[in-house]
């Protein structure tokens, strides 16, 4: 177990858990000692990757560094049980060593499987869910220190409530996650207009196991990447930098922002000079990639229907109103799931992501896409940041007040509850 203070701080750098109880139980009863005893609010803490307070405002934080590794596989049904606190990375290297693999990931692979399902993190592909959806059962320490299994099969009801969970109903141990055959991709990346995205997009969504795009603001001018099953042996094709490029955007910002005409030319020559990427490998290789310039994040997953005309005008405002965005806007699409507060509950969702660089502050930007992506029936991305309170996600999620009731029936004292959590659900303190 460790100290008080002990330097964490979240990958934004934006919440330093300064005066915060940081342990790392080497098992459950540790675990539920540290739940056991009489302090403020106790957070579950994964890799720290979420841009929203969700692990903020503590007075105590439990990591689950020291629960790591695969403990078992079921070949027949496809399930690794895992401990929580791996790292995707380890555990998609330690799945291939089996032959396995995720169906899929998102653009990164630091999260922990607990940290990355509690807020229904997902990568992009009309037929692949979020990564919570591939939970088939679970294991939480509940607030009064009791263990419960939850078995998908035999209680499919209370997995669905568990798989979401923002870290509110208490901290998972233990993920029993399905699994596929280990599967190479062949990835293409090219650049296409906006106009031509926006008018294409449905249909490569439809074409390709995997498709996104990112719009380059003030250019016109998007960026697509697909990936699609191969048996192609690996090959490395050129590969784009993502750390370079967005240095390159902000170097545009900088010198010519006033200058839209020019900033507009030069992006677009740069883009031209971006390698068309064309490789094959395994899926966790290709799949997540790192990302080293720190950024703020909104995210917000949209019914298909309304999205991409949400997005047109998204960039319209941000166009004329905000010269300091750079970092290009990201869209994906996710298949729907049944997980209570899963933002992709009820059917496929669009999701649209604008970042701020993290020095430029976020709130403007923020301010200006959520009226936009909530009058399109937008629901914000849990680990991104938001301004919703409980009125608000409660018109957004049809699941949601009966989640709120069996949290605190599982915690009556709150003692998951922070700052962020009791906005989410209204919780007077
Ligand atoms: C650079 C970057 C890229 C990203 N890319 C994507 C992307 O492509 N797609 C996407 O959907 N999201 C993306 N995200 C967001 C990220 O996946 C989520 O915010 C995710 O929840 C972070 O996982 P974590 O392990 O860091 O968890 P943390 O941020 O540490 O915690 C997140 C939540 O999980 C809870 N939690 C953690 N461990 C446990 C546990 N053992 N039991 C119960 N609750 C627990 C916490 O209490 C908290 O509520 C990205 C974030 C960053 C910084």
């Amino acid at each position: 177990m460790a100290g008080r203070d002990a330097g964490w701080i979240d990958w934004g750098r934006q919440y330093p858990a300064a005066g915060c109880r940081i342990e790392t139980p080497s098992n459950v009863e540790e675990m539920r000692e540290i739940v056991a005893a009489d302090h403020g609010p106790v957070r579950a803490v994964g890799a720290g990757h979420s841009f929203s307070p969700l692990v903020a405002d503590a007075e105590t934080l439990v990591s689950l560094d020291s629960f790591k590794g695969i403990e078992a596989i079921d070949r027949e049904k496809g399930i690794a049980r895992v401990r929580a606190g791996s790292r995707l990375h380890e555990l998609t290297a330690a799945l291939h060593e089996e032959g396995l693999a995720f169906r899929n990931l998102g653009d990164i692979d630091a999260q922990s499987i607990a940290g990355a399902t509690a807020t229904a993190t997902h990568g992009t592909g009309v037929s692949l869910p979020c990564l919570s959806a591939e939970i088939a059962g679970l294991e939480i320490l509940r607030a009064d220190g009791s263990m419960v299994e939850i078995d998908g099969e035999r209680d499919p009801d209370l997995l669905a409530a568990a798989r979401v969970s923002l870290g509110a109903l208490g901290i998972v141990t233990r993920i029993d996650f399905r699994v596929v055959e280990a599967h190479r991709l062949h990835r293409r990346t090219w650049s296409m207009p906006l106009a031509e995205a926006l008018s294409s997009a449905q249909d490569l969504w439809r074409t390709h196991r995997n498709f996104e795009f990112y719009y380059i603001p003030f250019s016109d001018y998007c960026l697509a990447i697909s990936h699609d099953l191969t048996d192609e042996a690996p090959r490395a094709g050129p590969k784009g930098d993502d750390d370079a490029a967005v240095h390159d955007l902000r170097r545009a910002r900088d010198l010519l922002g006033w200058w839209r005409w020019l900033r507009r030319l030069v992006i677009r020559r740069e883009l031209a000079r971006f390698p068309e990427e064309d490789a094959v490998d395994y899926n966790w290789k290709l799949l997540a990639s790192e990302r080293n310039v720190p950024f703020r994040e909104t995210e917000y997953h949209l019914p298909v229907d309304t999205a991409l005309d949400a997005l047109k005008e998204a960039v319209a405002i941000i166009e004329a109103r905000c010269p300091e965005v750079f970092f290009p806007i990201e869209v994906r699409q996710t298949a729907g799931d049944d997980s209570w507060l899963s933002p992709f509950q009820g059917g496929n969702r669009i999701s649209v992501a604008v970042h701020s660089w993290w020095k430029d502050g976020h709130a403007v930007l923020q301010s200006l896409v959520e009226p936009v992506f909530l009058a399109a029936g937008g629901r914000p991305h849990w680990g991104k940041m938001h301004g919703l309170g409980r009125e608000k996600l409660e018109a957004l999620y049809p699941d949601f007040a009966r989640f709120d009731e069996l949290r605190r029936e599982w915690d009556p004292q709150g003692r998951f509850v922070n700052d962020h959590l009791a906005t989410i659900f209204g919780v007077s303190r």
